[in-house]
């Protein structure tokens, strides 16, 4: 993080020449304008914040527009996204589309339905980024790259007028109001008409979402949710050790003092850890039901890590698992590693006499069981139950799974947690409840993903993100009566 100036050189620093008093504020009246232009300052350059200053740069010289990030370069989290293929977003039906995202869907509805699926295609296409919808349904530019589409979009932004102010890490408010940033020479301060924060969740902070922003709003008053990952890998735990804990003690700790005990911090055999780490669950499905009764059941794929397990899959089923270990201490899903087969069938063909065959070269030749499928059923089963056909055949269809801790925040995807759209208006201007110092009431707009919501993956997280950059930047225009 780039050093702050001691107190008594602040005041011999570059000042940005955009204060917010009408007299001093040559620099951003428009050409031919007898009018000043409203300075808009927004933070984070993101989807999101690039979105707001996109909407906000429509105004033309009524605004000017000031974009700050504190890394070398904006939508760093973006490019990442385009190494997967760029998901933009979904070529699904609205009402599905915004199923996705959950208790969430009221407040983001009237966003995505102004800014959604179709309109994002658009807009990409006016970039010169024609997309697809590959067979699952989801939506990719076509040349499966974020750079391009970049690269194209902050020309146009730049084009349009909007300044860009690299390796500026937002520090909050300083008592006049003016909005802190750590620069590269030293502390700066910045008055501002209107701000629009786009800071991001809390995870790869080294791309710069580093959820520092949380507590800089919470000492204004402002409700900030937890960070907490989502679309995240779990570390497993010992589904028959689960079992066995004492009444009164949280599964988690339970575990956490069979660590101490010397056992295995997660349910993996070390045998299981060192040959299948990295190795995929392909063709399974997994199905769960938290104890309030919410379910999930899908096939897909899933990954197996070292401590755990992560992948497409896992990180469709992540809200409710977090939820259920945050609220029990683990979450048991089940796996059936033949979704394919009914229970009866894999029966018949587990029951099938096998001769002289060993049971491995029996589940491999009548059910194609093997790899890391068997290797799961050997880490699960006991000797016993394993040479048991029944108790075998169950295991195959639902194997019991438990999880006891989500993956730190840092390797999530994306982030659940943070400004909740009760504490904003319908333009997403915070509502403050603590003036700012200096009381000049500069409004304040948050978007992407720094709002209290969460979705799977599939391009539902980009859409939501930029839909709310757009309403903000509008929301700004709209408080100006631009
Ligand atoms: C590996 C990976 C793959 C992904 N793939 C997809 C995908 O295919 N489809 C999809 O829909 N989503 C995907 N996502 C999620 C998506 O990239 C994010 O949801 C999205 O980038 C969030 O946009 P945002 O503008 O809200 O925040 P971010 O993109 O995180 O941008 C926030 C910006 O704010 C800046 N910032 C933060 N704090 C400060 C501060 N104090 N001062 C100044 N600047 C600050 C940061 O430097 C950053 O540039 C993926 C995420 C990951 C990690």
């Amino acid at each position: 993080m780039p050093q702050c100036a001691p107190a008594h050189a602040i005041q011999s620093q570059v000042f940005l020449n955009i204060s917010s008093s009408p007299s001093d504020s040559s620099s951003a009246i428009a050409p031919g304008s007898t009018r000043a232009a409203r300075r808009v300052v927004v933070i984070g350059g993101g989807p999101a914040g690039l979105m707001a200053a996109e909407a906000l740069s429509a105004a033309g010289s009524g605004v000017s527009v000031q974009l700050y990030d504190a890394m070398p370069s904006v939508g760093r989290k973006f490019l990442l996204a385009g190494k997967g293929g760029l998901n933009l977003t979904h070529s699904e039906e609205f009402e599905p589309f915004m199923s996705r995202y959950g208790e969430r869907k009221p407040a983001l509805q009237p966003l995505v339905a102004a800014f959604g699926p179709p309109q994002l295609r658009d807009w990409a296409a006016a970039l010169g980024v024609e997309t697809f919808i590959g067979s699952s349904g989801r939506v990719f530019p076509k040349d499966m790259k974020a750079a391009p589409l970049l690269r194209a979009w902050l020309h146009r932004l730049r084009a349009s007028g909007v300044q860009f102010f690299m390796r500026h890490r937002w520090l909050g408010w300083a008592d006049d109001g003016a909005l802190r940033f750590a620069a590269p020479s030293g502390e700066v301060l910045v008055q501002a008409d209107a701000v629009v924060l786009a800071l991001g969740g809390g995870s790869w902070a080294r791309l710069g979402s580093d959820g520092a922003w949380v507590p800089l709003l919470a000492e204004r008053g402002v409700p900030v949710a937890p960070l907490v990952p989502s679309n995240c890998g779990f570390d497993v735990g010992a589904a028959s050790q689960a079992e066995a804990h004492p009444q009164g003690e949280t599964r988690r700790e339970f575990f956490r003092e069979l660590v101490g005990k010397g056992a295995s911090a997660t349910g993996w055999s070390e045998y299981f850890a060192s040959k299948f780490a990295g190795q995929p669950f392909k063709s399974v499905a997994i199905s769960f039901t938290d104890s309030q009764g919410r379910s999930f059941n899908r096939k897909g794929e899933f990954v197996a890590t070292a401590t755990g397990v992560e992948g497409s899959l896992i990180y469709a089923a992540s809200s409710l698992l977090r939820d259920e270990i945050a609220a029990q201490g683990s979450a048991t899903f089940l796996l059936d590693l033949l979704p394919g087969k009914s229970p009866e069938q894999v029966l018949v063909e587990v029951r099938h006499p096998r001769g002289s065959r060993s049971l491995s070269s029996h589940l491999k030749s009548r059910l194609s069981l093997d790899g890391i499928k068997a290797a799961m059923l050997h880490e699960k089963l006991g000797k016993e139950d394993i040479n048991d056909p029944v108790k075998l055949a169950h295991a195959i269809k639902g194997l019991p799974v438990t999880v006891i801790a989500a993956r730190p925040i840092d390797e999530a995807i994306s982030t659940a947690g943070g400004v909740p759209f009760e504490g904003m208006n319908a333009d997403l201007q915070l509502y403050l409840p603590k003036a700012l110092p200096g009381g000049n009431g500069t409004p304040v707009f948050c978007a992407g993903e720094m709002l209290d919501w969460e979705a799977p993956t599939g391009g539902y997280l980009l859409t939501a993100c930029m839909a709310s950059g757009r309403v903000a930047g509008q929301g700004v225009l709209k408080h100006f009566g631009l």
